[in-house]
């Protein structure tokens, strides 16, 4: 391929890219979203592969790297479930990180180029910066892989004077950075590399559950960051330009989340965050007291018939049962009938961002009767039944009336200001965050244990 083929195509492909973010923001236009991104992948893999760089020798290596890596990717898309997305993600952020750690140390063993200089200095500091965030990157996204998937505790690691421990490690990475400059070579490098992934495990761990969304976002900007460094050593300029596009959108992302969570993003950005930044642990709150009233499938069905106006708020329990289809249906019967049915989401229900408009919308929920948590907040109070679909940390009051909860400050969906909110789970058992949730206990709640999508097939058969 001609240098000048291979430029267009770069340039064709980071188009499609920003198309692609575009198409992405909207779930009407996020479909077509994804195939701008799959059409400019395939264009920027093939100009990579068939690019000017690529020795005829080393093509059969590439040919069978990709065949591997894409029946990898082929059958996790195949068999990976829906509730299992958010740690797949985040395995592949590690994956992301080690490439750039691997290319950095393979930028550095490499002495085949010979630089002198200015350059030199530069191609160092892109081999210690390419390596630094790819090291965080694969240790904290492996740690959030097992927080996400279960296989490690999701309360906070609180070392002592961790804030003290990072501010350490990050004057260490630059004393050691700045004798790497000075032709330190592979000790300063395997310092900062060990100090690195260090940090990154320490990072992760130190997060609070409910915090979890803030480091999802905040680790696929590092990817993205990585990647940019990784575009920087091997001096191909798409990769720094697609770099770029992740790092600052996941950046963006992770503000949002911050709002969402009423977290500080300076503080996240720092690392100093999990319960709120401070040094001590949050309680975990007064525990609620009373009875929880129990209700039946008929007698859901018997007060949503009687309803005006209905408020559903799915959560992660919707994915897990893979109810979507069921709400659906059930919304449907409810419409013809003349019921005002809508739907509240929660920036940062289920496990990870857009979540529950990923589900609803595969299940041909109309979008707009899918409404944002600030759209739907002051709609509680003149609605007769909210549906509290599998969701429980998202719905928690404990975030607004108990200071010491450790989501306090974090906005809610305020279902219990409905006249009747009805809570669908399996048990009393606490959500993502571990903590007990007042909700239950509230005079106008009632608890429909069971399954979720067997519950609500009993409430549709209730309702025809
Ligand atoms: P939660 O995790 O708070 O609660 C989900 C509830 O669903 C559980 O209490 C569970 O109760 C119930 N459930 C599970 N399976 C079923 C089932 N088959 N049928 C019925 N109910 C079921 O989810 P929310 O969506 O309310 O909140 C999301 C939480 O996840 C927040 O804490 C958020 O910070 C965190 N998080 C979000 C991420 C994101 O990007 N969105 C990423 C990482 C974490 P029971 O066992 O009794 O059935």
């Amino acid at each position: 391929m001609s240098a000048s083929l291979s430029t267009v195509s770069y340039i064709g492909a980071t188009i499609l890219f920003i198309l692609s973010l575009g198409g992405l923001s909207n779930p009407e236009t996020s479909r077509r979203g994804n195939l701008y991104g799959i059409i400019g992948m395939t264009i920027a893999v093939l100009a990579t592969v068939f690019g000017t760089r690529v020795s005829l020798a080393g093509l059969p290596y590439i040919v069978v790297a990709m065949l591997i890596g894409g029946s990898v990717g082929l059958y996790a898309a195949r068999t990976v479930r829906m509730t299992q997305m958010p740690e797949l993600v985040a395995l592949m952020h590690s994956l992301v990180g080690l490439a750039a750690c691997l290319v950095g140390f393979a930028s550095f063993a490499d002495t085949s180029l010979v630089f002198t200089g200015a350059e030199r200095t530069v191609h160092d500091l892109e081999i210690y910066i390419g390596i630094l965030i790819g090291a965080v990157t694969f240790s904290g996204s492996l740690i959030a892989f097992g927080k996400l998937s279960g296989k490690i505790n999701g309360k906070p690691l609180l070392l002592p004077a961790r804030h003290w421990l990072n501010l350490a490690g990050l004057l260490v990475v630059i004393l050691f950075g700045a004798r790497f400059l000075q032709g330190g070579g592979e000790t300063a490098l395997a310092v900062m590399a060990v100090l690195a992934l260090a940090f990154g495990v320490h990072m992760v761990m130190a997060i609070g559950g409910a915090d979890m969304p803030v480091v999802v976002s905040m680790l696929n900007s590092y990817s993205g960051w990585a990647a940019a460094a990784t575009g920087f050593m091997l001096n191909n300029d798409l990769l720094i330009v697609t770099g770029a596009l992740v790092g600052s959108s996941g950046a963006i992302l992770s503000y949002i989340m911050c709002r969402a969570m009423n977290r500080n993003f300076i503080a996240v950005i720092a690392g100093g965050f999990g319960s709120g930044g401070g040094a001590v642990p949050a309680a975990d709150g007064a525990a609620p007291a009373g009875e929880v009233t129990p209700i039946s499938a008929a007698e859901t069905a018997e007060l949503l018939r009687g309803a005006q106006s209905v408020v559903i708020v799915p959560g992660y329990g919707m994915a897990v049962a893979q109810a979507q289809h069921t709400v659906y249906e059930i919304t449907r019967l409810l419409r013809e009938k003349g019921v005002k049915v809508r739907f509240g989401i929660h920036p940062v229900a289920g496990r990870m961002p857009g979540h529950m408009n990923v589900l609803l919308a595969e299940a041909k929920v109309p979008y707009d009767i899918v409404l944002e948590m600030d759209e739907i907040n002051g709609d509680f109070p003149t609605t007769d039944v909210a549906m509290v679909i599998g969701a429980n940390d998202i719905v928690n009051p404990a975030a607004e009336e108990d200071p010491a909860s450790p989501i306090a400050g974090m906005p809610v969906l305020q279902v219990w200001k409905a006249r009747t909110s009805i809570v669908m789970k399996r048990s009393m058992a606490s959500g993502y965050a571990g903590i007990a949730n007042p909700l239950f206990y509230k005079e106008n709640n009632r608890m429909l244990f069971g399954d979720a999508r067997k519950m609500l097939e009993e409430v549709l058969s209730a309702l025809k």
